[in-house]
């Protein structure tokens, strides 16, 4: 057996079931293993690796900030978070950002400006504010963000679940509209739906949403922590359709790879809710993270990787397309954020990760039938041809074993 997954499975809680892999190393695509095997990773940790494993210019600049000023707390300017956030609201059309750490938190302060905003400016009765959701979405594990999850193991031994969120179909302007009332505060929404599987609205959904929005006085709250910085082939999801939400939530790939920063940006409308002493965070912020934050934004424009995304997105969706299997139901996605969906009577996709594992491509099924490919997007093109020989084999493969079964 192997002592690093012994002594995972020994002392860590049992939250993930992880593939048989032990990493050691990464860069750019690729990782290694502790024998030295190497890997395409066509994961980049849920797309928190859009910049590729090790980016140099990151691993240089958190070579200089980690040796010059860490953590202070925002007991205190520092010359890092200003210009970060400057940045951000330049590149997302936002007036005002507030810092964290991870996606979840995030979240959770855009449902707490959502509410403010609600009692202080919108008028709703005192507690009475509500939250407009989407079915299958994913927002985060907290226990506030579990209570609108409709996936049952994301919340069964978990409650009492918090009052204030409704859910509607994703991709139903209907049922979104019947939903709201005069105590709805905002509509949250995922672009596309990455964890459900990749699921992609129908087109005009969001800029339909976004109009019933305005027209309710409600606002449209946008998680791009998944969809967001270049991975669907556009700076931001919303831009497919011109959507300008009138907050945004950032995180993932923000961090460029190695380390966590989110972000709630906002209209200063929204954003100016916020006193002192509201809401805060011990690391939110930070100028380690700040000056991480920024110089992801800036190497995600200045290297093109959005652009990127989109050229290689639609050439590895064409390509998987042309996969004659009868394993694969669907291949979706927009830009690098893929999902090929496998039918369930013919196998999961669990067994194709696995498989794929062994030939060296990394990646991680989402639900049972949804084999997620979302490289970095530095990814070479000789890399995704290489990835699509694998998933053809693989698909074969399977095909073989099943049919001898
Ligand atoms: C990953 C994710 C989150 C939560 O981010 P964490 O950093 O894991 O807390 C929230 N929203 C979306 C859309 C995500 O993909």
């Amino acid at each position: 057996m192997n002592n690093y997954i012994d002594l995972e499975s020994r002392y860590c809680a049992r939250n993930y079931h992880p593939l048989p892999v032990v990493l050691t190393r990464g860069e750019g695509a690729y990782v290694w293993d502790e024998s030295g095997k190497k890997y395409l990773d066509m994961m980049s940790a849920y797309s928190a690796v859009s910049h590729g494993h090790a980016n140099p210019r990151l691993v240089k600049l958190v070579q200089d900030q980690v040796a010059t000023l860490n953590i202070v707390s925002r007991a205190f300017h520092t010359d890092k978070l200003g210009p970060f956030l400057e940045r951000a609201c330049q590149l997302t059309g936002q007036d005002m950002g507030l810092p964290m750490n991870t996606g979840a938190e995030a979240v959770e302060t855009a449902i707490k400006a959502a509410r403010k905003w609600a009692y202080t400016v919108k008028g709703v009765a005192a507690d009475k504010a509500e939250i407009i959701a989407c079915k299958g979405n994913f927002h985060g594990r907290t226990t506030t963000i579990i209570a609108f999850s409709d996936e049952a193991q994301y919340k069964a031994g978990f409650g009492p679940y918090a009052p204030g969120f409704s859910l509607v179909e994703y991709g139903n302007l209907g049922a979104l509209e019947a939903a709201i009332n005069e105590n709805t505060a905002a509509f949250l929404v995922e672009p596309i739906q990455g964890e459900a599987g990749i699921v992609l609205p129908p087109p005009g959904y969001l800029k339909a949403a976004e109009e019933l929005c305005r027209r309710r006085n409600v606002l449209l709250i946008a998680d791009e922590v998944q969809t967001g910085l270049g991975r669907t082939g556009k700076l931001l999801a919303c831009e497919h359709e011109d959507v300008h939400p009138d907050g945004l939530i950032l995180g993932k790939a923000l961090g460029g790879g190695i380390f966590p920063v989110s972000m709630f940006l906002a209209k200063k409308e929204v954003m100016d809710v916020f006193t002192p002493g509201d809401h805060g965070s011990t690391f939110g912020g930070n100028p380690l993270a700040a000056a991480i934050g920024l110089e992801a934004l800036n190497i995600l424009v200045e290297d093109g990787l959005a652009e990127r995304s989109a050229e290689l997105g639609d050439y590895l969706i064409a390509a998987l397309g042309e996969i004659d299997s009868p394993l694969i139901r669907d291949v979706r996605g927009c830009g690098l954020f893929i999902g090929v969906e496998i039918d369930p009577a013919l196998g999961t996709a669990r067994t194709a990760c696995e498989l794929l594992m062994e030939r060296g491509l990394l990646s991680k099924e989402t639900h049972e039938t949804v084999v997620r490919l979302a490289p970095p997007l530095t990814i070479a093109r000789e890399d995704i041809d290489w990835a699509v020989e694998q998933i053809r084999d693989v698909l074969t493969e399977m095909d073989r074993l099943r049919l001898a079964s």
